[in-house]
This record gives C-alpha cells, sequence and structure tokens, in this order.
C-alpha cells in the first residue's frame, strides 16, 4: 500500500503483519495474510482491500442470518444479555433528534434490525434501506415495501431526501470511504444528519485482526473523511457504545479541511497495540508447543477466540470453546463444540483467554481453581 486512503499520504512499513490464515469480523477463518499500515498524518490505520470483496459482502458475509432472532451481545448485565441492535437504537433516539414523519435510511442496513426497533418506537418515521446484497430482503420485507429497499444500487429519486442516514459498522468495511461518505451526503436533505458508528481500534484492539475490516479511523482520518465528503462533524463520543467511536455529522456547504491533530497520542497507541499483536503471536506460538498434548479449551468463541482456534486448531488437543452467549451455547464453531463456562469439562487442564484483554482476567481467574493448571492470557501481565 502506497497512500492513506484519506488523506493521502505515503505510508511506510506495516505496523503489523501476520502470516495466514486470518480472520473476518464475523469469526470465519479467510487464509490470507494481513499487513496494517499506519498513516503517520492523520493516524487512520489501513489494510488492503480483500480480493473478490464485492462478491465477499453480497454472498458470503451474511451477518447475524444464523437464524431470524440471532443478533450480537453486546453486554451481559447481571446474566442478562443485552443485543447489539437493541442498544444501537436506543443510542440512536438518544443522540439525533428526528423531527415527526422523517425520511430514515440505514446505509449498509444488514437485516435492518436497528432501524426496525427504531420504527417500532418511532411509527411516524418512514424507513428505508439499502445494503449492497440482496440476502436481507426477507427481514426487510417484514417491516417494508419493496419501493423503499434497495439492494445493490441507490435510486437516484432518493437524492437529497433523508433527514437522517445512519451506517453502522459500515465504514471499517469501505476500500474508499471517502466515496461512501460522499455518496451519504448526496443522499441527505440540506440540513441531513449522518449517524455512524466504527469500532474504536484504541478500546477494541482486536479489531486489528479482522482482515476485512480495511479502516481503523482516528478522529482525524474522520474529520479529514468527512470534509472530503462535504459533511463536517457535529458531535463524537467514544463512551456512549463500548469499543466504538460514535458520530452524528450533518452537510456543510463548503468543504473545509479540519486540521485538529491529536499531537501523535493516536499513532503511539496504535503502535503500542501493533507491538501487542505482534507479542500475543508468539505468546500463542510458545504456548500451542508446550501444551500440544493437553486437553484444552478456549474461552470466547468471538473474535479473539476464534483467531486463537485458526492458528492453533490442528496442532493442539483442543476440544471446545466455552462462551457465555445464549446463542452460541449448544452449536459448534471450527469444527468444535461450544459450551456454557459452567460445563467446564473436567478433563481440561489448560484454557486460553478468548477475550478482551482487558477484562480476561477478571472472567477467567475463578477458573484456575477448578482442575485448570494454566491460563493463557495475552494482556501484559504475567501469563
Ligand atoms: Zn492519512
Amino acid at each position: 500500500m502506497n497512500n492513506c486512503r484519506i488523506c493521502g499520504s505515503l505510508l511506510g512499513e506495516p505496523v503489523y503483519s501476520s502470516g495466514g490464515p486470518s480472520i473476518s469480523s464475523v469469526r470465519t477463518v479467510i487464509d490470507v495474510p494481513l499487513s496494517a499500515f499506519l498513516c503517520p498524518e492523520c493516524s487512520h490505520t489501513q489494510k488492503p482491500a480483500l480480493q473478490n470483496s464485492a462478491d465477499y459482502y453480497d454472498k458470503r458475509y451474511r451477518i447475524s442470518l444464523t437464524s431470524k432472532d440471532f443478533d450480537q451481545v453486546y453486554d451481559v448485565v447481571d446474566g442478562k444479555c443485552i443485543y447489539r441492535t437493541d442498544y444501537q437504537s436506543e443510542v440512536i433516539l438518544k443522540t439525533t433528534s428526528i423531527a415527526a414523519g422523517s425520511k430514515v435510511l440505514d446505509y449498509g442496513a444488514g437485516k435492518a434490525s436497528t432501524l426496525k426497533k427504531i420504527t417500532a418506537a418511532r411509527p411516524d418515521i418512514v424507513p428505508y434501506v439499502f445494503d449492497v446484497s440482496e440476502d436481507y430482503m426477507e427481514s426487510w420485507g417484514e417491516f417494508l415495501p419493496k419501493d423503499r429497499q434497495a439492494a445493490y444500487q441507490i435510486p437516484e429519486s432518493w437524492n437529497s431526501t433523508f433527514s437522517l442516514v445512519t451506517a453502522h459498522f459500515v465504514l471499517e468495511h469501505a476500500e474508499d470511504p471517502c466515496e461512501v461518505l460522499s455518496n451519504i451526503s448526496q443522499l441527505l436533505s440540506p440540513d441531513g444528519t449522518l449517524f455512524f458508528s466504527v469500532p474504536n481500534l484504541l478500546s477494541n484492539p482486536g479489531d486489528l485482526l479482522a482482515v476485512d475490516h480495511v479502516n481503523h479511523y482516528s478522529f482525524d482520518s474522520i474529520n479529514v473523511a468527512l470534509a472530503r465528503a462535504n459533511l463536517t462533524l457535529v458531535s463524537v463520543d467514544e463512551n456512549i457504545f463500548r469499543g466504538a467511536i460514535i458520530c452524528v455529522a450533518k452537510r456543510k456547504a463548503s468543504p473545509t479541511a479540519d486540521t485538529r491533530r491529536d499531537g501523535g497520542k493516536c499513532k503511539d497507541e496504535i503502535e503500542r497495540i501493533a507491538v501487542f499483536w505482534s507479542r500475543f503471536d508468539r505468546l500463542l506460538e510458545e504456548a500451542a508447543s508446550l501444551y500440544t498434548n493437553v486437553p484444552s479449551a478456549i474461552y470466547g468463541a468471538g473474535l479473539y477466540g476464534t483467531y486463537i482456534a485458526s492458528k492453533i486448531a490442528g496442532r493442539v488437543s483442543c476440544e471446545c470453546f466455552l462462551d457465555k452467549s445464549p446463542h452460541l451455547i449448544g452449536g459448534e464453531h471450527m469444527g468444535l463444540p461450544i459450551k456454557a463456562p459452567c460445563d467446564l469439562p473436567s478433563n481440561i487442564r489448560v484454557m486460553y483467554a478468548g477475550l478482551n484483554p482487558n477484562i480476561a482476567r477478571s472472567a477467567l481467574d475463578l477458573y484456575k481453581t477448578r482442575g485448570i493448571e494454566n491460563i493463557i492470557y495475552f494482556d501484559d501481565g504475567e501469563s
């Protein structure tokens, strides 16, 4: 990669690279290596686009289509799961003011569960959906007439009509995010609002491993990308949605680049994350060599656990995943059963911490007393 997708600056060597296989954000294994490049100017981190990416999102991405009710767990509070789309719809209603009767477009909608929930709370709004796949049409048909659904292409008649466009976790996938933002900008009415979310690499360092997340935004790169699309940032929040940056932007009359710089703080943190993952790869390799024939389990069937399995599966005696999500328990992932943590098989001696390192120790330390010889942590503490 030669140039930053956002500001055009020249890129150097990758800040992190790993041999294949890699994993996707929807926990699939893709047999390609991974390289991430960090922009010295705007601190945008980028990866090469996946080959055949149009086909990947059209036919293979299929987020949350496993079953009709499947949704990603956002959080577990007092044993109760809070689902991502429930929380997303709450956040939108909280952070934007939607006038009565407004047209609202969910851009890159997936099943459009979030928009469906917003519409249930606000029956006065007029919902529309768009995605680069027709896999979701059955879900869309549950609450939308055909003329408010668009797959692959957006009708020209939709230009300048929307009071609100939402793009939940879309821009991290885009090969040309500035073009996507320009397209969205065209769809907004003159006083229209764009609400979008992207993963926050700084609070969710595992995102660096998702080979289909080809963009990791900094505040600087968000500002530059919006300015290039004739949009301006109204608010940015990195606390309201764990692991994400939530942005609200408006159209503006004349584009002027936001020159705000964070003084290299973001860049330093990304470099630290890259070092963390290089160390993670090394620790995982050492543990896999040391415990090859010891019955093992991976705690967490999400992104971290999938990554661990992708690197050690077939080489160590790994018997199962453990996960708290009721939608995953009882199922299979990567050829291994997924069990509830309380059903940890008694023969397991080693556990790999497949959770965000920030929370792994507090979640897993209690298992140390249950016949587990070692829990392999990947944080900066002792493992
Ligand atoms: Zn840049």
